[in-house]
Protein backbone atom coordinates (compact mmCIF):
# COMPACT_ATOMS: atom_id res chain seq x y z
CA UNK A 1 0.00 0.00 0.00
CA UNK A 2 1.13 3.56 -0.80
CA UNK A 3 2.17 5.53 1.80
CA UNK A 4 0.30 9.02 0.82
CA UNK A 5 -2.96 6.42 -0.34
CA UNK A 6 -5.44 8.44 1.85
CA UNK A 7 -3.45 12.21 1.60
CA UNK A 8 -4.84 12.67 -2.01
CA UNK A 9 -8.32 12.91 -0.61
CA UNK A 10 -8.72 13.13 2.69
CA UNK A 11 -6.24 15.78 4.53
CA UNK A 12 -5.90 18.71 7.10
CA UNK A 13 -6.64 21.96 6.03
CA UNK A 14 -6.35 25.16 7.83
CA UNK A 15 -9.98 24.61 9.08
CA UNK A 16 -9.41 20.64 9.46
CA UNK A 17 -9.93 17.70 7.47
CA UNK A 18 -11.19 18.03 4.33
CA UNK A 19 -12.36 15.35 2.02
CA UNK A 20 -11.86 16.78 -1.35
CA UNK A 21 -13.28 14.43 -3.75
CA UNK A 22 -16.56 15.11 -1.24
CA UNK A 23 -15.87 18.62 -0.92
CA UNK A 24 -16.70 18.64 2.45
CA UNK A 25 -15.00 19.36 5.86
CA UNK A 26 -15.27 17.20 8.87
CA UNK A 27 -15.94 19.25 12.39
CA UNK A 28 -14.22 22.44 10.57
CA UNK A 29 -12.99 25.04 13.08
CA UNK A 30 -14.02 28.27 10.80
CA UNK A 31 -17.22 28.91 8.79
CA UNK A 32 -16.62 26.17 5.80
CA UNK A 33 -19.52 25.56 2.93
CA UNK A 34 -20.01 21.71 3.67
CA UNK A 35 -19.33 20.35 7.15
CA UNK A 36 -20.14 16.93 8.41
CA UNK A 37 -20.38 17.40 12.29
CA UNK A 38 -19.73 14.71 14.93
CA UNK A 39 -21.19 15.91 17.70
CA UNK A 40 -22.72 19.04 19.68
CA UNK A 41 -19.12 19.97 21.75
CA UNK A 42 -18.59 23.63 20.97
CA UNK A 43 -15.16 22.65 19.77
CA UNK A 44 -16.53 20.36 16.89
CA UNK A 45 -19.71 21.61 16.40
CA UNK A 46 -19.23 25.65 15.04
CA UNK A 47 -21.70 28.43 13.40
CA UNK A 48 -21.46 30.16 9.99
CA UNK A 49 -21.22 26.86 7.93
CA UNK A 50 -23.85 27.10 4.62
CA UNK A 51 -24.29 23.52 4.55
CA UNK A 52 -24.39 21.14 7.43
CA UNK A 53 -24.86 16.94 7.57
CA UNK A 54 -24.82 15.50 10.98
CA UNK A 55 -27.49 12.76 12.97
CA UNK A 56 -31.12 14.72 14.10
CA UNK A 57 -29.59 14.80 17.40
CA UNK A 58 -26.77 16.63 17.04
CA UNK A 59 -28.85 19.64 14.64
CA UNK A 60 -30.77 19.45 17.72
CA UNK A 61 -27.80 19.88 20.08
CA UNK A 62 -26.65 22.78 17.41
CA UNK A 63 -30.24 24.56 17.25
CA UNK A 64 -30.58 25.13 20.76
CA UNK A 65 -26.89 26.15 21.42
CA UNK A 66 -26.09 28.08 18.39
CA UNK A 67 -29.31 29.10 17.29
CA UNK A 68 -28.88 27.68 13.76
CA UNK A 69 -26.98 24.80 12.86
CA UNK A 70 -26.20 25.86 8.89
CA UNK A 71 -26.89 29.56 7.19
CA UNK A 72 -28.44 27.91 4.07
CA UNK A 73 -29.13 23.91 4.86
CA UNK A 74 -28.76 21.03 7.40
CA UNK A 75 -29.55 17.48 6.27
CA UNK A 76 -29.98 14.33 8.86
CA UNK A 77 -28.47 11.45 8.71
CA UNK A 78 -29.92 8.45 10.65
CA UNK A 79 -27.01 6.05 12.01
CA UNK A 80 -25.98 3.35 9.15
CA UNK A 81 -27.84 5.26 6.58
CA UNK A 82 -25.77 5.83 3.39
CA UNK A 83 -25.35 9.22 1.56
CA UNK A 84 -23.58 8.78 -2.19
CA UNK A 85 -21.95 12.56 -2.63
CA UNK A 86 -20.04 12.34 -6.08
CA UNK A 87 -17.72 9.25 -5.88
CA UNK A 88 -18.04 9.41 -1.85
CA UNK A 89 -20.28 7.26 -0.37
CA UNK A 90 -20.69 8.70 3.72
CA UNK A 91 -22.00 6.90 7.00
CA UNK A 92 -22.96 7.87 10.44
CA UNK A 93 -22.61 5.34 13.09
CA UNK A 94 -22.49 5.33 16.91
CA UNK A 95 -19.56 7.12 18.88
CA UNK A 96 -21.12 6.38 21.90
CA UNK A 97 -19.44 9.86 22.92
CA UNK A 98 -22.58 11.74 23.77
CA UNK A 99 -26.54 11.90 22.47
CA UNK A 100 -26.33 12.19 18.41
CA UNK A 101 -22.46 11.56 18.22
CA UNK A 102 -21.18 10.10 15.25
CA UNK A 103 -18.02 8.45 13.62
CA UNK A 104 -18.07 9.60 9.73
CA UNK A 105 -17.78 6.35 7.66
CA UNK A 106 -16.40 7.32 4.15
CA UNK A 107 -15.70 5.25 1.20
CA UNK A 108 -13.94 6.08 -1.68
CA UNK A 109 -11.95 4.03 -4.67
CA UNK A 110 -12.00 0.68 -2.37
CA UNK A 111 -10.75 2.54 0.89
CA UNK A 112 -12.36 3.50 3.96
CA UNK A 113 -11.30 6.07 6.32
CA UNK A 114 -13.25 6.15 9.89
CA UNK A 115 -13.08 9.54 11.44
CA UNK A 116 -13.91 9.01 15.18
CA UNK A 117 -14.90 12.69 16.13
CA UNK A 118 -14.33 12.27 20.41
CA UNK A 119 -15.74 8.81 21.32
CA UNK A 120 -15.86 6.07 24.33
CA UNK A 121 -16.59 2.59 24.29
CA UNK A 122 -17.79 1.93 27.95
CA UNK A 123 -21.49 1.72 28.44
CA UNK A 124 -23.24 5.26 28.86
CA UNK A 125 -27.30 4.92 29.15
CA UNK A 126 -27.88 8.22 27.51
CA UNK A 127 -26.33 7.48 24.02
CA UNK A 128 -25.62 4.49 21.33
CA UNK A 129 -23.24 2.60 21.81
CA UNK A 130 -19.74 2.54 19.88
CA UNK A 131 -19.74 0.61 16.72
CA UNK A 132 -16.32 -0.68 15.29
CA UNK A 133 -16.32 -0.06 11.57
CA UNK A 134 -13.70 -2.09 10.32
CA UNK A 135 -11.35 0.17 8.43
CA UNK A 136 -8.01 1.04 6.33
CA UNK A 137 -7.58 4.12 8.12
CA UNK A 138 -8.57 5.41 11.66
CA UNK A 139 -8.71 8.75 12.94
CA UNK A 140 -8.48 8.89 16.61
CA UNK A 141 -9.03 11.93 19.02
CA UNK A 142 -6.82 11.32 22.13
CA UNK A 143 -7.46 13.53 25.05
CA UNK A 144 -6.78 11.08 27.56
CA UNK A 145 -3.96 9.48 26.10
CA UNK A 146 -1.81 8.56 28.50
CA UNK A 147 -1.47 4.71 30.34
CA UNK A 148 -2.70 6.59 33.37
CA UNK A 149 -5.97 7.24 32.40
CA UNK A 150 -8.15 4.53 32.78
CA UNK A 151 -11.96 5.61 34.09
CA UNK A 152 -13.07 2.65 35.80
CA UNK A 153 -16.88 2.09 36.49
CA UNK A 154 -18.92 5.04 36.61
CA UNK A 155 -21.65 3.46 38.36
CA UNK A 156 -18.52 3.19 40.86
CA UNK A 157 -18.33 6.70 41.20
CA UNK A 158 -22.16 7.27 41.23
CA UNK A 159 -22.25 4.96 44.47
CA UNK A 160 -19.25 7.10 46.14
CA UNK A 161 -21.94 10.40 45.78
CA UNK A 162 -24.54 8.49 46.86
CA UNK A 163 -22.74 7.42 49.87
CA UNK A 164 -21.37 10.71 50.81
CA UNK A 165 -25.00 12.30 50.77
CA UNK A 166 -25.86 9.62 53.18
CA UNK A 167 -23.06 10.11 55.46
CA UNK A 168 -23.56 14.33 55.52
CA UNK A 169 -27.33 14.01 54.87
CA UNK A 170 -27.42 18.01 56.24
CA UNK A 171 -24.81 19.13 53.10
CA UNK A 172 -25.88 20.25 49.92
CA UNK A 173 -23.77 18.17 46.92
CA UNK A 174 -23.08 20.30 44.23
CA UNK A 175 -21.75 18.20 41.50
CA UNK A 176 -19.82 20.33 38.24
CA UNK A 177 -20.86 18.51 35.19
CA UNK A 178 -20.43 19.56 31.82
CA UNK A 179 -23.66 20.47 30.30
CA UNK A 180 -23.90 18.35 27.00
CA UNK A 181 -23.70 14.87 27.84
CA UNK A 182 -22.26 14.58 31.01
CA UNK A 183 -24.85 16.28 32.94
CA UNK A 184 -27.84 13.87 32.00
CA UNK A 185 -25.43 10.80 32.44
CA UNK A 186 -24.75 11.21 35.65
CA UNK A 187 -28.61 12.59 36.21
CA UNK A 188 -29.36 8.91 34.62
CA UNK A 189 -26.83 6.83 36.10
CA UNK A 190 -28.09 8.14 39.65
CA UNK A 191 -31.43 6.60 38.11
CA UNK A 192 -30.65 3.68 37.06
CA UNK A 193 -28.83 3.56 40.97
CA UNK A 194 -32.55 4.13 42.15
CA UNK A 195 -32.10 7.65 43.13
CA UNK A 196 -35.65 8.63 42.65
CA UNK A 197 -35.57 12.25 44.20
CA UNK A 198 -35.81 15.68 42.73
CA UNK A 199 -32.73 16.19 41.08
CA UNK A 200 -31.79 20.56 41.11
CA UNK A 201 -30.53 22.12 38.30
CA UNK A 202 -27.94 25.04 37.33
CA UNK A 203 -29.85 27.26 34.73
CA UNK A 204 -27.04 26.39 31.92
CA UNK A 205 -28.15 22.44 32.04
CA UNK A 206 -31.86 22.69 31.87
CA UNK A 207 -31.63 23.30 27.74
CA UNK A 208 -29.69 20.17 27.08
CA UNK A 209 -31.60 17.78 29.55
CA UNK A 210 -34.76 19.22 28.01
CA UNK A 211 -33.56 18.13 24.75
CA UNK A 212 -32.64 14.73 25.82
CA UNK A 213 -36.09 14.06 27.44
CA UNK A 214 -37.21 14.86 23.77
CA UNK A 215 -35.28 12.59 22.41
CA UNK A 216 -36.53 10.19 24.55
CA UNK A 217 -34.04 9.64 27.21
CA UNK A 218 -35.80 9.77 30.31
CA UNK A 219 -33.92 11.75 33.20
CA UNK A 220 -36.72 11.84 35.97
CA UNK A 221 -38.13 14.96 38.07
CA UNK A 222 -35.50 17.79 37.45
CA UNK A 223 -36.10 21.25 38.88
CA UNK A 224 -34.26 24.64 39.09
CA UNK A 225 -31.59 25.16 41.69
CA UNK A 226 -32.20 28.78 42.12
CA UNK A 227 -35.81 29.84 43.14
CA UNK A 228 -37.43 32.63 44.82
CA UNK A 229 -37.75 30.93 48.23
CA UNK A 230 -34.16 30.84 48.08
CA UNK A 231 -33.96 26.76 49.38
CA UNK A 232 -30.71 26.07 50.55
CA UNK A 233 -31.64 22.21 49.44
CA UNK A 234 -29.87 20.26 52.64
CA UNK A 235 -29.59 16.81 51.32
CA UNK A 236 -30.29 17.49 48.12
CA UNK A 237 -28.15 16.72 44.80
CA UNK A 238 -27.83 19.56 42.57
CA UNK A 239 -25.92 19.74 39.22
CA UNK A 240 -23.87 22.88 37.76
CA UNK A 241 -21.69 24.00 34.92
CA UNK A 242 -17.95 22.78 36.29
CA UNK A 243 -17.12 26.60 36.40
CA UNK A 244 -20.03 27.31 39.20
CA UNK A 245 -19.18 24.75 41.34
CA UNK A 246 -16.27 26.54 43.64
CA UNK A 247 -18.31 29.69 42.33
CA UNK A 248 -20.51 32.00 44.95
CA UNK A 249 -23.53 30.64 42.89
CA UNK A 250 -22.74 27.65 45.19
CA UNK A 251 -22.24 29.81 48.53
CA UNK A 252 -26.08 29.66 48.37
CA UNK A 253 -26.72 25.88 49.13
CA UNK A 254 -26.16 24.42 52.81
CA UNK A 255 -22.55 23.84 53.84
CA UNK A 256 -22.11 23.03 50.19
CA UNK A 257 -19.29 19.73 48.92
CA UNK A 258 -18.74 19.78 45.70
CA UNK A 259 -17.86 17.28 43.34
CA UNK A 260 -16.60 17.19 39.64
CA UNK A 261 -17.57 14.43 37.17
CA UNK A 262 -14.61 14.46 34.68
CA UNK A 263 -12.16 12.24 33.64
CA UNK A 264 -9.59 14.60 34.70
CA UNK A 265 -10.85 13.82 38.31
CA UNK A 266 -8.02 10.74 37.99
CA UNK A 267 -5.38 13.52 38.47
CA UNK A 268 -5.85 13.94 42.37
CA UNK A 269 -3.86 17.81 41.97
CA UNK A 270 -6.56 18.79 38.99
CA UNK A 271 -9.35 17.98 41.75
CA UNK A 272 -7.42 20.02 45.09
CA UNK A 273 -6.56 22.87 42.66
CA UNK A 274 -10.91 23.09 41.45
CA UNK A 275 -11.43 22.93 45.07
CA UNK A 276 -13.21 19.86 44.59
CA UNK A 277 -13.95 17.95 48.13
CA UNK A 278 -15.36 14.55 46.61
CA UNK A 279 -13.85 13.90 42.95
CA UNK A 280 -15.70 11.40 40.44
CA UNK A 281 -14.00 9.86 37.91
CA UNK A 282 -16.14 9.53 34.73
CA UNK A 283 -15.22 10.39 31.33
CA UNK A 284 -17.37 10.95 27.81
CA UNK A 285 -13.57 10.16 26.10
CA UNK A 286 -11.78 7.23 25.43
CA UNK A 287 -9.27 6.22 28.39
CA UNK A 288 -6.22 4.63 27.18
CA UNK A 289 -7.10 0.70 27.43
CA UNK A 290 -9.99 1.69 24.99
CA UNK A 291 -8.05 4.38 22.54
CA UNK A 292 -5.97 1.25 22.23
CA UNK A 293 -8.15 -1.61 21.63
CA UNK A 294 -9.92 1.08 18.95
CA UNK A 295 -6.58 1.29 17.14
CA UNK A 296 -5.98 -2.43 16.96
CA UNK A 297 -9.54 -3.56 16.66
CA UNK A 298 -10.81 -2.23 13.27
CA UNK A 299 -7.72 -3.42 11.45
CA UNK A 300 -6.35 -0.42 10.32
CA UNK A 301 -3.23 -0.02 8.89
CA UNK A 302 -3.23 3.87 9.22
CA UNK A 303 -3.78 6.07 12.42
CA UNK A 304 -4.14 9.41 12.35
CA UNK A 305 -4.62 11.41 15.47
CA UNK A 306 -6.70 14.74 15.46
CA UNK A 307 -6.02 16.35 19.14
CA UNK A 308 -4.68 15.44 22.77
CA UNK A 309 -1.99 14.12 24.30
CA UNK A 310 -0.47 12.33 20.81
CA UNK A 311 3.22 11.41 21.72
CA UNK A 312 2.32 8.03 23.76
CA UNK A 313 -0.86 6.94 21.49
CA UNK A 314 1.71 7.67 18.49
CA UNK A 315 4.65 5.63 19.95
CA UNK A 316 2.30 2.61 21.00
CA UNK A 317 0.15 3.08 17.14
CA UNK A 318 3.68 2.42 15.38
CA UNK A 319 5.00 -0.35 18.15
CA UNK A 320 2.00 -2.37 16.50
CA UNK A 321 3.73 -2.34 12.84
CA UNK A 322 0.83 0.53 11.90
CA UNK A 323 1.41 3.99 10.41
CA UNK A 324 0.61 7.05 12.77
CA UNK A 325 0.28 10.62 12.28
CA UNK A 326 -0.27 13.90 14.12
CA UNK A 327 -2.73 16.21 12.60
CA UNK A 328 -2.77 18.59 15.53
CA UNK A 329 -5.86 20.20 14.47
CA UNK A 330 -6.57 23.25 16.04
CA UNK A 331 -9.20 25.00 17.85
CA UNK A 332 -9.53 21.59 19.77
CA UNK A 333 -9.85 20.98 23.26
CA UNK A 334 -11.82 18.87 26.05
CA UNK A 335 -15.45 20.54 27.08
CA UNK A 336 -14.17 20.06 30.43
CA UNK A 337 -11.29 22.24 30.56
ZN1 LIG B 1 -16.82 16.03 22.59
ZN1 LIG C 1 -13.64 17.27 21.41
Amino acid sequence: MKSDRFETWLSADGRGLYCRPGGFHIDPSGAVERAIITHGHSDHARSGHDYVLATKETLGVMELRLGSAARRGTQALAYGETLKIGDVSVKLVPAGHVLGSAQVVIDYKGARAVISGDYKRASDPTCAPFELVPCDLFVTEATFALPVFRHGNAKDEIAKLLKSRSLFPERTHVVGAYGLGKSQRVIKLLRDAGYERPIYLHGALAGCCALYETFGVKLGELKPATDAKCNKLPGEIVLAPPSAISDRWSRRFADPLTAFASGWMRVRARGRQQGVELPLVISDHADWDELTAAIEEPGAAEIWVTHGREDALLYHIESTGRRGRALALIGREDEDQ
